[in-house]
């Protein structure tokens, strides 16, 4: 038997969203409503009820993975997701490139969301020299858009640092400072502010940020890291469970996380973690690798970015281009062979634009799923759905019904 999951980010939402519904009942979902006549729904919360989830802690989640013991901070998801080779030891950081003025005060901590030319940003950063030690190396890759993921690799480093970014317009820098009196913490919070300010200097002078300038956009002058955590020691899925999966996922930190719970990232054209990324293309990806692969996961962002901006329209409009995809994998999937679940890792409510702790809806569809009376896909539908409400570990319950789940005890 064969699994596909697929987890639309932020999907949930609050009866505030849209004349008086929540986007997704607002829109046209014909496809994930015949799923959810033929399958069975529920409600799911990411973590546990009343916690209000980052998105890295509710995939671990909903892979099955116990974020209380077991998440490592987010910085090592964004490295390789980043396509950096993570390796024990290494301290890995998310960062944003963001645009600040002479005394570090921050003007835009996206630098106006940079849309292409990130490479000259790159190159400039490993030309980083750091003086307090020369024998600790710099690896820097840009993701999308301002993001980008930073190793520290080197002798004597740790994870238990403070981070530069204030969060906020018009609040300095912050100064990294050490979360313990280890040596270990002392040296990498000094190298890190290092680099920060190193940063400035050479990224203010490249060629890409007096072209932003002179053009009235924000320059990239300052690399902002924060998050950071070192290579946690999880099982993988195909220690888990048995399988071998992929991950599709055009953000980074998605496709860091499948990596480093042993899922294979499959690059897909036109994936871009973006409201204009190719679902239809990363459905058909995903068709394609069932063929060999036992599990595959996909992540598709667009909803999450449209409740962080307030949009209910574009949220509305991109849930029902998820709903195309899923008409195509609806079609073209072995229904005889294959589970299939579909959920959301957290609600983004248009009015909050952030994160919020209420459940999301779940649905899950194939040969051993027994299906329930609901026969539409939303918040509401699916608190009367046969699944009830669950928490997390909807991977483990796609096993289960793949047979492929170990027993708990003898
Ligand atoms: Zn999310
Ligand atoms: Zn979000």
């Amino acid at each position: 038997m064969k699994g596909i999951l697929v987890i639309a980010d932020g999907l949930g939402g609050r009866p505030t969203d849209y004349k008086g519904k929540t986007c997704l009942q607002a829109a046209r979902t014909p496809h994930l409503d015949a799923l959810a006549h033929r399958g069975a729904t529920g409600l799911l919360d990411p973590v546990t009820p009343g916690v209000r989830p980052g998105s890295d802690v509710a995939h671990l989640s909903i892979l099955g993975y116990d974020p209380y013991c077991e998440y490592p901070g987010r910085g090592v998801f964004e490295a390789a997701g980043a396509g950096l080779d993570v390796q024990s030891g290494d301290i890995c950081f998310r960062t944003n490139f963001a645009t600040v003025d002479e005394d570090f005060i921050v003007l835009d901590r996206r630098a106006g969301r940079i849309e292409s030319g990130q490479d000259q940003l790159e190159a400039a950063l490993q030309e980083i020299q750091l003086v307090s030690d020369p024998d600790v190396k710099i690896l820097f890759r840009v993701s999308t858009e301002h993001r980008g993921a930073l190793i520290l690799r080197g002798e004597g480093l740790s994870a238990n640092v403070s981070e530069a970014d204030p969060h906020k317009k018009g609040k300095r820098v912050l100064e990294i400072h050490p979360l313990d009196n280890c040596i270990e913490s002392r040296k990498t919070a000094k190298l890190l502010n290092e680099l920060i300010e190193e940063s400035h200097t050479k990224l203010k002078k490249i060629p890409f940020n007096v072209r932003r300038e002179k053009s009235g956009k924000p320059p990239a002058n300052i690399l902002l890291p924060r998050g950071a955590s070192s290579m946690p020691n999880l099982l993988s899925v195909n220690e888990k469970f048995g399988v071998r999966g992929c991950v599709i996922a055009g953000g980074a930190l998605y496709r860091g996380i499948g990596k480093i719970v042993g899922l294979m990232p499959i690059q897909v054209e036109g994936a871009t973690g973006g409201l204009d990324s190719n679902l239809n293309n990363k459905i058909k990806a995903a068709l394609k690798a069932l063929k060999t692969q036992d599990f595959v996961f996909i992540h598709m962002k667009g909803t999450d970015t449209a409740g962080h901006d307030h949009d209910a329209k574009a949220k509305i409009s991109f849930i029902e281009k998820i709903d195309t995809a899923i008409g195509i994998l609806d079609e073209k999937l072995d229904w005889e062979e294959t589970h299939f679940a579909f959920t959301g890792d957290h609600c983004t409510p248009i009015d909050y634009g952030d994160h919020t702790a209420e459940p999301v809806p779940l649905l899950l569809a194939g040969p051993a799923v027994m299906s329930d009376d609901v026969d539409k896909l939303d918040e509401k539908s699916a608190q009367y759905g046969g699944l009830g409400r669950i928490s997390g570990n909807v991977l483990p319950m796609l096993a289960s019904l793949n047979n492929w789940l170990p027993k708990f005890g003898a």
